[in-house]
């Protein structure tokens, strides 16, 4: 098979699926409840792709190259039955199989996960201070709980990394307790600057705490020294000299990576997109619906790689942020 390649050289290896828009967290930089309140008009349920129409897509997407799916949303653990889902996914071969969750559901339902075939998850968890916590979900959802699914996950098995949006003003203050928390438990905390997705949140790019300013403050506190990229161009990462393991950042806005973005997006009603800063997408849930056959699917999704040009974050101004484009709650980061 040759490599599919889209027009900057950059591979299809990754998809990020939304398997729902729903959630039971708004936490204030994803889901303001102001936008996302009760009348809020969610996807209808017939709209969400079926989990047989997502395995068959996903085995096309891996018949082009992707080698790792991930499962998102929303909430991903919102939706009914999410393990037969990944059961189906599990028994494409070759695909590594991961989960990004708050955490919320992973108690009732790590072990399942695990039986079914998923291969790892990523737990977001923004502060261990309980009130700076509650105040981010805004949904008074206790830190003790969150802790629970980890532990959940990683008592099935499953490999856990954790990952906290830091905002400024919001919980900057407790970088350095999460990684203390987390130090020497193998569990890789992950420190994702804030983002400009969508446009409900009210980004300014003030409210960024760059990547350098996190590794300094924890730096300061347990030395730190970086490591050799791996294939995940994404985070940068860095190891405590003390050998108690790693810490990632993500520095979209500061560093942005968007030379190795190999990943294309499915949202739950079965549109792609290939950007997360993508205004439009490209409907496959239409010729799915329509009676396309795998080779006409495949075609168009060859079609659509290969004119790519995407590259926001490194063209990103103060003026690019107040473009219209999809919600991370949408698209599932
Ligand atoms: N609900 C799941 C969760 O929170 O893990 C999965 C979906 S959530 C949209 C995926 C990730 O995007 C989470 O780690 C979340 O913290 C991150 N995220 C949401 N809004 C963001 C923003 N404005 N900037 C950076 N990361 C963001
Ligand atoms: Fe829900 Fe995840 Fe968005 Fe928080 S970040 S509101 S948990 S989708
Ligand atoms: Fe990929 Fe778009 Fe992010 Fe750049 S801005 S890394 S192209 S998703």
């Amino acid at each position: 098979m040759t490599t599919l390649q889209d027009r900057l050289g950059r591979p299809l290896e990754t998809l990020r699926v939304s398997i729902t828009d729903r959630c039971n967290f708004r936490c204030v930089y994803c889901m303001p409840k102001e936008v996302f309140g009760r009348d809020h008009a969610f996807l209808d349920r017939r709209e969400l792709l079926s989990f047989e129409e997502i395995a068959r897509l996903v085995s096309i997407f891996s018949g082009l190259g992707v080698r790792t799916v991930r499962l998102t949303g929303g909430e991903p653990l919102v939706r009914r039955d999410v393990e037969r889902l990944v059961e189906m996914l599990a028994a494409i071969p070759g695909l590594e199989l991961a989960l990004t969750t708050n955490g919320a559901l992973l108690p009732q339902k790590a072990q399942a996960l695990a039986d079914a075939g998923l291969s790892r998850v990523t737990v977001s968890l923004d502060s261990v201070d309980d009130t700076a916590f509650r105040a981010l979900n805004d949904v008074d959802f206790p830190v003790d709980r969150v802790r629970e699914g980890i532990d959940a996950a990683a008592a099935a098995g499953l490999p856990v990394k954790v990952n906290a949006v830091v905002k400024r003003g919001a919980n900057d203050d407790g970088v350095v307790a999460l990684a203390e928390r987390f130090r020497g438990t193998g569990h890789v905390v992950r420190f994702i600057e804030y983002m400009d997705v969508g446009h409900t949140n009210g980004w300014r790019l003030d409210d960024v705490v760059p990547a350098d300013e996190i590794v300094r403050r924890i730096g300061e506190r347990w030395p730190l020294e970086p490591v050799a990229a791996g294939s995940d161009s994404t985070s940068l990462r860095f190891r405590y000299r003390d050998g108690a393991g790693e810490i990632g950042v993500i520095a979209s806005v500061t560093k942005p990576f968007c030379g190795g973005c190999s990943r294309a997006r499915l949202s739950a009603e079965g549109t792609l997109y290939t950007c997360l800063f993508a205004v439009r997408g490209h409907d496959l849930r239409a010729p799915l619906r329509a009676g396309a056959d795998d080779d006409e699917l495949a075609g168009t999704l060859r079609g659509i790689w290969t004119a790519r040009t995407d590259r926001y974050s490194e063209l990103r101004t103060a003026e690019t942020a107040a473009l219209p484009k999809v919600e991370m709650s949408y698209i599932g980061g």
